[in-house]
């Protein structure tokens, strides 16, 4: 199939680049993908702004709850092999794709619910006249994702801004369009109003930017890199664009010595490396108590030791490949700078198989919060550890990066929890568990890891704007 952008409820050939899609495991091509061309971006975002002007979507809460719920149950019912193909396209476990495609569905039913709960205007009588509050849709969204989690974040988006009764063009990364090319094509089947969801594939310097820049877009929504944030942040300043930003981390996860020694380690691999520890909110820096710090080393080791690496459609296979070769050895350059800064590579970062982009999970042991390897977002399975001593400096290296995605506490004594909850500087921190989003609760980052938040009420609101009409008989 070389249709595979979505525009104006018509499946089309993109008149772009050609690139092939590599399955990170086997390094065979998966797809060739035929991009978007500038011009089609043009015409796509053309599609939404008629459509957004045209159609009744804007004012239908109960089509577009309507379109939710149609959508998600497609979704369930194809959910094996949404799984595999974002496995094929990624390179991730297929347990783990089994979990996106679920997060993906509840996601989307939770928006549906969520719009038509809150559908009553607000009205109020002042000095003789009425108010009328009512949240309106900012019109054409562009949204843009990056390649570690394409549907689920995709979704987290695309589920809010439909629910608020806004059109969108969308854009996956480039490396891993697969799974959204087989939403879009399920869009026209769930009766989706043309124009209202345009796919849009390509590279961020082309099609990213086009989306960025141009004047017929009311808002961007972009997850991916604080320095691509930084320059889209800048760019939509300009004009005054509503922007989203959800960036990189750097999160600590805190294990306290009076935490369960075997469910701190078994917490910290997950936490660590997770999705190859491709993650936003990767425990990427383990801050130990020195009391149970050397026991607490020497069983990670081993544990870390025993994590299978292999095909990741296999169900025992526990990490899979990392996403492609430059970002393989963009983390070698990671373990030769830890070396250089004098930190100790206590395990990990060996190349293994024939074919793939497997790379064994790192540790890092003997590092300082001033070293590059403590402060710089690595997103791979590198994590380093730090031992502290007190309250204080724990809170003082947990808050010692720009970044403030998430974070985690591992502890019995659940009053020095919350107290190091309130003082870290977060957006998610998770008390005695790691990693799972909340599609109820927000989900964002303080400082540098993005401004705005997805999921939960947040995630709507951040959709629409309020509109405020006060009438005077
Ligand atoms: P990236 O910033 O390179 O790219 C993200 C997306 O933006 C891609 O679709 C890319 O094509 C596009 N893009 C790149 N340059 C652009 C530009 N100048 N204009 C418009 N679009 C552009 O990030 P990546 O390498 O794909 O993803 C990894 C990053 O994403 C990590 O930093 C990670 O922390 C972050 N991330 C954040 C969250 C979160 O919820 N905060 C979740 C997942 C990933």
């Amino acid at each position: 199939m070389d249709k595979q952008l979505y525009m104006n409820g018509e499946m089309v050939r993109g008149e772009g680049n050609v690139r092939r899609i590599l399955n990170p495991s086997s390094e065979s091509t998966v797809a060739t993908v035929y991009e978007a061309s500038v011009k089609q971006v043009e015409m796509a975002i053309q599609a939404a702004r008629d459509a957004f002007n045209d159609s009744s979507w804007k004012e239908d809460i109960e089509e577009r709850t309507n379109f939710l719920l149609r959508i998600a149950d497609t979704l369930a019912e194809r959910r094996e092999e949404f799984a595999v193909l974002e496995t094929e396209n990624t390179g991730k476990p297929i347990r783990e794709a089994r979990l996106d495609v679920e997060d993906s569905v509840n996601c989307l039913r939770y928006y549906a619910k969520l719009v038509k709960d809150q559908q009553i205007e607000e009205t109020d009588q002042w000095d003789g006249s009425t108010s009328r509050i009512k949240n309106v849709p900012y019109g054409v969204t562009a949204l843009i994702v990056p390649w570690n989690f394409p549907l689920l974040l995709g979704i987290w988006k695309i589920a809010p801004a439909l629910a608020a009764g806004n059109t969108i063009v969308f854009k996956p990364s480039e490396l891993t369009p697969l799974t959204m090319i087989k939403l879009a094509e399920l869009m026209k089947k769930c009766a989706l109003p043309d124009g209202v969801f345009n796919l849009v594939i390509g590279d961020g310097q082309t099609v990213g930017q086009t989306l960025v820049t141009s004047e017929e877009v009311d808002k961007i929504s972009f997850t991916g890199g604080t320095k691509t944030g930084r320059t889209i942040n800048e760019q939509c300043a300009r004009t005054f664009k509503r922007v989203s930003l959800e960036l990189g981390g750097k999160s600590p996860l805190i294990v306290w010595d009076d935490a369960n020694i075997d469910q701190a380690v078994e917490w910290t691999i997950f936490g660590a490396f997770f999705n190859q520890g491709e993650v936003c909110v990767a425990s990427s820096r383990i801050l130990v108590h020195e009391n149970m710090y050397k026991p607490f080393i020497k069983k990670l080791i081993d544990k870390t030791k025993k994590i299978q690496l292999g095909n990741p459609l296999k169900e025992e296979t526990e990490m899979g490949p990392l996403i492609s070769k430059e970002h393989l050895e963009k983390i070698e350059s990671f373990i030769q700078l830890g070396k250089e800064e004098g930190a100790t590579l206590e395990v990990g970062g060996e190349r293994i198989g024939q074919k793939g982009f497997y790379l064994t999970p790192i540790i890092f042991t003997d590092v300082t919060l001033e070293m590059a390897i403590v402060q710089e977002e690595i997103f791979g399975p590198f994590c380093v550890i730090q031992s502290f001593s007190s309250e204080e400096e724990a809170i003082k290296l947990a808050n010692g990066t720009k970044f403030g995605l998430a974070a985690g506490i591992l502890s019995k004594d659940l009053a020095r929890c919350e107290r190091l909850a309130d003082r870290i500087q977060a957006g998610t921190i998770w008390i005695n568990s790691y990693h799972t989003p909340f599609v109820n609760a927000p989900w964002g980052g303080f400082k540098q890891s993005g401004i705005g938040r997805e999921l939960g009420p947040q995630g709507l609101a951040a959709y629409s704007e309020p509109k405020h009409i006060n009438l005077t008989p």
